[in-house]
C-alpha cells in the first residue's frame, strides 16, 4: 500500500531524490546532526526560506509531528521537507508523534508532487530514540501510509542504523 522502501547507508545530503526530509527542530533555524549537514551542504537559501516561514506562517516555529517544505538550495534534491520528531521520553509514549512526522512529511511530499523521498532516522540522534524502536515506527508508518510517492529511501548514517532498519523491513512480512 505504501511506497517501495529502500535502504542505503550513507549521507542524505548527496541523494538525488525529489525531496530530502530534514530532522529539524521547532525553531527551524538550523541545528546539529542531519539538520546541520543539510544546511551546510544546501547553502544559505534554505535558511533564508526557513526565516521567512518563521516571519510569516510559523511565528512560534514548527510543532512536533508536523512538516513544511523549502527549497533544497544547492543539494541535488529539489525540495527539503523539514519535520520535527519528538524527543524520546522513557515514561511517556510519544510514538504517535514520531509516526506523525513521517506521515506529515509524506503528505507534504504529495503536495509537491514528489515521487522519490529520502528520510533520515528521525529522532534517533540527539533526540535520543532507541534505534530499533525508531526504525520499526519509521518503516511501519511509511508502509501503511497511502501516497503517490513511489520510493521512500531511508538513508542511514552508520552500520547500526542500517542493520536496525533492515530488521524492521524484514519484520514487515
Ligand atoms: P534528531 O534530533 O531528530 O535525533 P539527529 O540529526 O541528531 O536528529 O539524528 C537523526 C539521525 O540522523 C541519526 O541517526 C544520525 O546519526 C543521522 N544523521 C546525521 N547526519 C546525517 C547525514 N548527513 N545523513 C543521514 N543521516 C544523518
Amino acid at each position: 500500500m505504501g511506497a517501495r522502501i529502500t535502504l542505503v547507508q550513507g549521507d542524505i545530503t548527496t541523494q538525488e531524490v525529489d525531496a530530502v526530509v530534514n530532522a529539524a527542530n521547532s525553531g527551524l533555524l538550523g541545528g546539529g546532526g542531519v539538520d546541520g549537514a543539510i544546511h551546510r551542504a544546501g547553502g544559505p537559501d534554505i535558511l533564508a526560506e526557513c526565516r521567512e516561514l518563521r516571519a510569516t506562517s510559523l511565528p512560534d516555529g514548527l510543532p512536533t509531528g508536523q512538516a513544511v517544505a523549502t527549497t533544497a538550495g544547492r543539494l541535488p534534491a529539489r525540495h527539503v521537507i523539514h519535520t520535527v520528531g519528538p524527543v524520546y521520553a522513557k515514561r511517556e509514549d510519544r510514538s504517535d508523534l514520531l509516526a506523525s512526522a513521517y506521515r506529515e512529511s509524506l503528505r507534504v511530499a504529495d503536495e509537491l508532487g514528489a515521487r522519490t523521498v529520502a528520510f533520515p532516522a528521525i529522532s534517533a540522534g540527539v533526540y535520543g530514540w532507541p534505534m530499533d524502536d525508531a526504525a520499526r515506527i519509521a518503516v511501519q508508518t511509511v508502509d501503511s501510509t497511502r501516497s503517490a510517492v513511489e520510493e521512500v529511501r531511508f538513508v542511514l548514517f552508520g552500520d547500526a542504523a542500517y542493520q536496525a532498519f533492515t530488521r524492521a523491513v524484514d519484520q514487515l512480512g
